[in-house]
């Protein structure tokens, strides 16, 4: 048995469809969401609404677990994490006690989602960043709230394998984005938000966009499909330490609204607002490491990835007139 956790949101929905064609017959999908707002439901997975704060209920979610992914967190962009940090740190609840759970069920392999926000704030004060290695982690300075939390569980995992024999694998995604993910609400990340933003100036006629900060701020972008296959490969591996799994295409986010621009076919003019969260100046991957003892790579590039989520962003604002007319 395959457990996800997380599965009713963007990374997790397209593990399980992912692991479903590989051919795993024996998959359950969990997550807190009410089974209707989940981006993905299989009917071939066992799926489950259950809180993974909850230790009993990671009890119940890891029931006869050979695998465990989990991808549950309760995370969002920018936007969300400099201004929810106690809620963020909460996650420690879902990792500990699914690792508290899957050592209590005998789970062979466990694998965590942590994040590039591990790492510290002090080496990615300018857009013109050196890629950011493994042992950059520390001396540790993550970002506040989300970052702390993703390092801590780090650990967990660490010291659930050194002191009670819990395989566990841990991948510091940088940036993921696709289609069947969050777009609007408060949560969504760059790539999505510039979508929604180009696609609503595109449908209005109002020919601007607002950009949070001065666009010049770097950072890579993973798409969904090479997470996915990193993700499945990492945790069949034996890599025993936190990797990075990430593009290292660097772009600005400048440049990421010229791409989306080209896609859209329309030119905006530009406001930046200095006040809104913006993150760190520069982040990029370093994937000396995976690609050495993982053979990985992203393959897909930026401009083939970001059509396929805008043309996802745009048939889910246009396929219900009520949700145009309150653009
Ligand atoms: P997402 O928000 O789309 O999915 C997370 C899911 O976890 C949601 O469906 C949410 O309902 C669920 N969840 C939250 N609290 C829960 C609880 N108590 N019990 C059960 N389920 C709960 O996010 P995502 O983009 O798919 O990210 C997946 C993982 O990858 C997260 O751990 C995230 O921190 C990590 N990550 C993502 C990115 C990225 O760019 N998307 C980057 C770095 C790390």
């Amino acid at each position: 048995m395959i457990v996800v956790c997380g599965a009713g949101g963007f990374i997790g929905g397209h593990l399980v469809q992912a692991l479903i064609q590989q051919g795993h017959e024996s998959v359950r999908a969990v997550d807190v969401k009410p089974l209707d707002e989940w981006y993905q439901v299989s009917q071939q997975a066992e799926n489950l609404v259950l809180d993974l704060q909850v230790k009993e209920h990671c009890e119940r979610a890891l029931y006869g677990a050979s695998t465990v992914y989990n991808l549950a967190a309760d995370m969002g962009g920018m936007g969300f994490i400099e201004n929810n940090k106690a809620l963020c740190m909460l996650s420690v609840l879902i990792n500990t006690h699914l690792l508290m759970a899957a050592h209590k069920h005998q789970v062979d392999r466990f694998f965590f989602a942590s994040s590039a926000c591990v790492y510290p704030a002090y080496r990615q004060t300018t857009p013109e960043v050196v890629p950011l290695k493994e042992v950059d982690a520390y001396p540790a300075m993550p970002e506040d709230g989300y970052g702390w939390e993703k390092l801590f569980s780090e650990r967990m995992c660490r010291h659930y394998t050194e002191d009670f024999g819990l395989i566990t694998r841990v991948a510091r995604y940088h940036n993921v984005y696709g289609p069947s993910g969050t777009y609007d609400g408060g949560r969504e990340k760059a790539p999505a938000a510039i979508c929604r933003k180009v696609i609503q100036a595109k449908l209005s006629g109002v020919h601007e966009i607002e950009i949070w900060g001065d666009g010049n701020q770097t950072r890579s972008f993973m798409y969904i499909d090479d997470c996915i296959k990193g993700t499945i490969d990492l945790t069949a591996s034996d890599i025993t330490d936190p990797i990075n799994l990430g593009s290292n295409q660097l772009v600005t986010i400048n440049q990421l609204v010229d791409i989306v621009e080209n896609i859209a076919q329309v030119k905006l003019k530009r406001t930046y607002n200095l006040s809104a969260p913006k993150g760190v100046n520069g982040r990029n991957s370093d994937n000396a490491m995976i690609q050495a003892l993982l053979g990985w790579q992203p393959s897909i590039r930026l401009e083939d990835g970001m059509e396929r989520t805008y043309r996802w962003i745009y048939d889910q604002m246009t396929k219900n007139r009520v949700l145009v007319g309150s653009l």
